[in-house]
């Protein structure tokens, strides 16, 4: 297995969270023609189409099966909760139960797996809290949303009508995210030469049109799982065009940019950075530098293969990777000055005091900067943060149109859907 593919391995669906599909082969017990899946009889979390698959699994699954194990034994951390904001409060004081077996935090899977896993949606008590790990009753069209009784799908059905759509949505992109094993869902190699940009398009539809792919102009599901990565260069692009003249874009010949907080997100992604030098010919080399705690072994410097057009006109693309935070980056002897500077996602707002250091390097150079959130609240409270460190601000909390079209389900929220990229925050120095 390539390690793209053992990451793909390690996370789990929706499908998967929710018991619907198989935890080590992603069928469900239609996709395998069996009557249901059966649950691990440790955690009862993890589904199984057979054996041989529970097997498979053992490795992946047997300590964090052992914690939860541990606290289906420990009786009163399961008082009960029936509304969301003490689910939450229990959701996370059982977080911290899980990691003390473990030795360990939790990792971004196994938070996820405890965060999305099945409860009624009317009184969020969990099998576990039901007589004898009764199960819940699922939505018979998106298959991941529960209620404990017939009586609360009666009171929940209309609200779910409604959002019922977006969830089979999710789970529609879902499987093409994770069929998808090829190295990139985004390469056409074709556009529309006698536009020239910037500037860029006006909307998602504009730009698949420039490129001339018939098959994404419409909204579909895959054109929402496309935008989710194409959203990484296309976000940036539009954030240059607010910095640099047109001139000045379509003249350069080296492009280096800092991806600051990169994670998986950014990896999966990274193939789709290419688009920069088909919207910019005139790029010979560009640079994607990721920093971030979660990046792998440091390496100051992979080529990326390219498209065939790209490779004729003998243009470069080249990667980097740092795992530590970005003011150490900066004052390391690898510190190159950027074009641009980007944080996807990065969540400032929760951890203000660890972005700090990072972002009074940035101001203290006058890189010019672009931050993502996703979520207008977020947006907001990033803008007061910047403000209160002096940074003038040149875009504030304002939508994407680059934002991602593919929606992700909240973890802590009942019901509440997100989009990566959804509004940007720019700015360069201070005010
Ligand atoms: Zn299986
Ligand atoms: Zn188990
Ligand atoms: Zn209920
Ligand atoms: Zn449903
Ligand atoms: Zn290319």
């Amino acid at each position: 297995m390539t390690s793209k593919e053992l990451e793909l391995q390690k996370r789990k669906t929706y499908l998967q969270i929710s018991g619907t599909a198989c935890s080590n082969c992603r069928k469900t017990s239609r996709d395998v023609g069996v009557e249901s899946l059966f649950r691990c009889s440790r955690c009862r979390m993890s589904a199984y189409c057979s054996k041989s698959c529970q097997k498979e699994d053992f490795s992946n699954h047997k300590h964090f099966c052992a914690a939860v194990e541990e606290l289906h034994n420990f009786e009163e951390a399961w008082y009960s909760c029936n509304e969301e904001s003490e689910w939450n409060k229990r959701q996370i004081y059982h977080m911290q139960l899980l990691s003390a077996p473990l030795d360990r935090e939790l990792s971004s899977y196994e938070r996820n797996a405890w965060l999305y896993q099945p409860k009624c949606h009317v009184c969020f008590r969990t099998s576990k809290d039901l007589q004898n790990y009764q199960p819940l009753i699922p939505c018979s069209q998106c298959l991941i949303i529960f209620c404990c009784s017939q009586e609360h799908w009666t009171q929940h059905r209309e609200k779910h009508q409604t959002l019922c759509k977006t969830y089979q949505l999710m789970i529609n992109c879902e499987r093409i995210r994770y069929q998808d094993t090829s190295e990139t869902l985004w390469a056409p190699e074709e556009w529309d030469e006698s536009a020239i940009y910037p500037p860029l398009p006006k909307d998602w539809n504009g730009y698949f049109k420039w490129r001339k792919n018939s098959q994404f102009i419409q909204l579909d599901t895959l054109c929402r799982v496309i935008t989710n990565s194409l959203s990484l260069p296309l976000t940036i692009l539009s954030a240059l065009e607010r910095f640099y003249t047109r001139h000045n874009l379509r003249s350069l010949e080296e492009m280096v940019i800092h991806i600051i907080g990169a994670s998986q997100y950014e990896i999966l992604a990274l193939m789709t950075f290419e688009e920069i030098m088909h919207v910019l010919p005139n790029i010979k080399i560009l640079r994607i530098i990721l920093i971030g705690l979660e990046m792998p072994q440091q390496n100051s410097g992979i080529p990326l293969s390219c498209c065939s057009r790209c490779t004729e006109a003998n243009r470069k693309r080249i990667c980097a990777f740092y795992p530590m935070s970005y003011h150490e980056y900066g004052h390391s002897s690898n510190y190159t000055t950027p074009h641009i500077t980007v944080g996807f996602n990065i969540e400032l707002e929760e951890n203000t005091e660890l972005w700090e250091p990072t972002i009074e390097f940035l101001l203290e150079k006058e890189v010019p900067c672009i931050l993502t959130s996703y979520s207008k609240e977020e947006a907001i409270q990033d803008v007061k943060i910047l403000k209160s460190w002096g940074t003038k601000i040149l875009v504030g909390a304002k939508e994407n149109k680059w934002g991602s079209t593919m929606p992700l389900l909240e973890p802590q929220k009942v019901d509440k859907f997100y989009h990566n990229n959804f509004f940007k925050t720019l700015f360069q120095g201070r005010s």
